[in-house]
Order: C-alpha cells, then sequence, then structure tokens
C-alpha cells in the first residue's frame, strides 16, 4: 500500500477497493482511494488541501503531505438505466451497502485507516487467495457490461480465473446483450485492458465471445501472434491494434486519429512493394500492424523493416530545373522514379536525375 499516514480515530475511514487488494497481493497500487462512512466532502478536507470536489458523487480528492488522495463518501447506487452510469441514491449510507455496488469480491475489501482491521463482506479474501474473479449479485453483469472487460483485465493483470457461476453469467450475458450501453465507458475499459499487450488475453476476448460488446459479427481468432509483433514494433496505440481486428468499430466513439488509423488498413493484400510503400507512406505503424494482421504478415513487415527507409531525393525543383512544366505529371515521375529506388536503394540522387531524364526521352521518342 502506498504509506500515507492519516491520524484520524473515527474508525469511519477506510481504504477500499484497488489499494486493498493490491496491498494483498503485495502489489504496488497507483490509486489511493479512501471511503469515509458519512459525507466525505464535510468530514475530510480537514486532510490537507482540496485539489476538487464532485457533489453529484460526494468525492473529495485531497492532497495529503504531498500524496493526492480520492475520499469518498459511502453511497449506494441504482441502475435504472442498464449498461449507463448509475444513479447515486444515498450518500452517507453503511459500509456494507458501499462494498455492494462494486463489480468483484476482491475489489470490494476495506481496511481501516484506524484500526487496519480488514473488513470482507463478500468473500474477498477467500477469493483472493483461490485467485478468483467473483461478482457480488446475478445481475451485476447486467447493470454494467463494462464489468466484463474489467474482469478481463484483472484476469490478465493477475492470472486470474473467474470463479464458474460469474462464467456462466458472463457466458448469459454475452449470449443477450442489450446494447444501449455506454460506449464511452467500454472503451475506456478496452483500452486499459489491451494496453496491456497479452495475446492470452485477447484469445480469452475473442475465444469467450467478449468481443461481442463491441460488434455483433463474427469474428476468428487471427493466426498472427499480436503480442510478439507489438513488441517488435512500438506503437502507441497498442490497444486499437488488438480491438481493431473486429473490424467494425462503429459502436465506439473514436478520435480522428483512431478512425485514420482504420481507415488507412487496406482491404486487400498489396501486390508489389510499390503498393505497400503508396498504401502506408502517410499511414501510422498501427495500420501496417492490422494489415499485417489481417491479410499478410510478411509485407507488413517487409514495409516497417524495410520499405519505410526508402525515400527519394528528386523534388519539383528538380523537376523544373529539368525543363519540365509544373502539372500533374510530376507525380506520375515521382512514382516512376520510386519505383526504381525501391529495387535499389542504393540510387544516388544524381541517379534519380537520369532516370528522370530517361523518362522523358522515351516519351519524346
Ligand atoms: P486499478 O489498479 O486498475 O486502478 P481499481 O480496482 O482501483 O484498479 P478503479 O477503476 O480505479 O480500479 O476502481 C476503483 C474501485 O471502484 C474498484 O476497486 C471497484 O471497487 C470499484 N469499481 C470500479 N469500476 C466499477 C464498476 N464498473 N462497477 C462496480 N465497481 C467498480
Amino acid at each position: 500500500m502506498n504509506i500515507i499516514k492519516i491520524k484520524d480515530n473515527s474508525n469511519k475511514l477506510y481504504f477500499i477497493g484497488g489499494i486493498v487488494r493490491d496491498e494483498l497481493l503485495g502489489l504496488k497500487s497507483f490509486d489511493i482511494d479512501i471511503t469515509y462512512v458519512g459525507n466525505a466532502m464535510e468530514y475530510c478536507s480537514k486532510f490537507g488541501e482540496v485539489i476538487r470536489k464532485n457533489p453529484d458523487f460526494g468525492t473529495i480528492r485531497v492532497n495529503v503531505d504531498g500524496q493526492e488522495a480520492d475520499f469518498a463518501s459511502t453511497r449506494f447506487e441504482t441502475y435504472p438505466r442498464k449498461g449507463h452510469l448509475p444513479v447515486v441514491e444515498k450518500i452517507g449510507c453503511s459500509l456494507k451497502e458501499d462494498v455492494m455496488r462494486r463489480d468483484f469480491t476482491i475489489n470490494a475489501l476495506a481496511k481501516s485507516v484506524t484500526t487496519g482491521e480488514i473488513i470482507d463482506f463478500t468473500g474477498g479474501l477467500e477469493d483472493l487467495k483461490n485467485k478468483k474473479l467473483r461478482v457480488l449479485h446475478d445481475e451485476s453483469f447486467i447493470d454494467d457490461p463494462t464489468r466484463i472487460i474489467r474482469g478481463l483485465k484483472f484476469r490478465i493483470r493477475f492470472g486470474f480465473e473467474l470463479e464458474e457461476h460469474t462464467k456462466n453469467l458472463q457466458r448469459e450475458y454475452l449470449a443477450n446483450i442489450n446494447r444501449d450501453m455506454s460506449y464511452k465507458r467500454i472503451k475506456k475499459e478496452l483500452i486499459e485492458t489491451f494496453n496491456l499487450n497479452s495475446q492470452k488475453g485477447f484469445e480469452i476476448f475473442i475465444n469467450e465471445g467478449i468481443y461481442k460488446l463491441v460488434t455483433p459479427n463474427e469474428v476468428k481468432l487471427p493466426k498472427v501472434n499480436i503480442e510478439e509483433l507489438l513488441n517488435l514494433y512500438k506503437v502507441k496505440n497498442i490497444w486499437l491494434v488488438y480491438v481493431g481486428v473486429l473490424g467494425d468499430l462503429s459502436s465506439l466513439p473514436l478520435t480522428k486519429v483512431e478512425q485514420k488509423i482504420l481507415n488507412d488498413v487496406p482491404k486487400k493484400v498489396m501486390k508489389s512493394d510499390f503498393e505497400l510503400y503508396k498504401a502506408f507512406e502517410n499511414a501510422n505503424t498501427e495500420s501496417v500492424l492490422l494489415y499485417g494482421i489481417l491479410y499478410d504478415e510478411r509485407g507488413a513487415k517487409r514495409y516497417l523493416d524495410k520499405l519505410r527507409f526508402i525515400k527519394t531525393k528528386i523534388t519539383g525543383n528538380d523537376l523544373a530545373n529539368l525543363g519540365i512544366n509544373p502539372s500533374p505529371e510530376y507525380g506520375k515521375i515521382f512514382d516512376a522514379v520510386l519505383k526504381e529506388k525501391l529495387k535499389n536503394p542504393e540510387i544516388s540522387y544524381d541517379e534519380e536525375k537520369s532516370i528522370v531524364r530517361e523518362i522523358m526521352s522515351n516519351k519524346k521518342s
């Protein structure tokens, strides 16, 4: 657990969720989440400088001796609109009610700030010991299907498995998906899950049909090992190289860059180095990798290992100096030089100009 000293004798403050789980697993936690049985916004501002408050959820971020901690009021929530953000019914409920709104038993553990005692209302300690992920009630995935992807994330991160009943609930939900859900939240969890770069996680995603949350189309597991490919070629949007395999991501709110990455993936095998080069000269590496996974691994690697570093040197000025008037013809000339350069990357600047001269004299004759 991150060392954070809070002097408090109320026995109403509890470390909660991931921070308790991670401490018990011997892992470092990045967020400090503390819940207060009552209204945190009033009580917790005394622990340090207040950074921000969110009255709708009764949460407050405070800088405690140089460390930021999130204090939340215990709250009870319901899901009137399944698959969307819950509605807060009561702020300042009991610790037990607060714990029951959480996703898995291992994330529902609390640790008293005053005494250090672990409070386990749901069997989280036992599940942690047995490496199991168990939801807290049968409606859990119906209320919030993002929990299915969160489950996958924790399976990848901790090597845990779904407990049998939870696995059945997941199977049932995936056979009856209610597509009226918050895809913004789904996307956030997909990013966190697949940025972990795990081929094994992706195989679970496909084989268990978790991908159906994103698209109703059938998707098969590609033969290419995506994790290995991503270890060879570093990209920013790791998650999109995985999730892009689904093809249809129209359900997700994508940024312009993400949409461009998908649009730049050719829909067929490129037949020559020239075609490969032209397809990817203005594309992100993510697009090339997706092409490699979906159509042609060798071609993608050839582009990334070799072709992308080949650049012609002649410019429009050179063509003008050679007496060629600016026209759409320029593009064709550049392409012709490029074709030669792809065949022989050693061609020099002067030799490029000779190629242009040859093209022009062939034209005249
Ligand atoms: P991480 O190490 O990834 O931050 P975390 O468990 O702290 O893990 P958060 O997303 O920060 O994950 O959530 C904090 C806590 O809030 C969780 O431990 C869990 O108790 C609860 N929680 C988060 N998302 C959900 C959800 N979709 N449904 C129910 N409870 C959730």
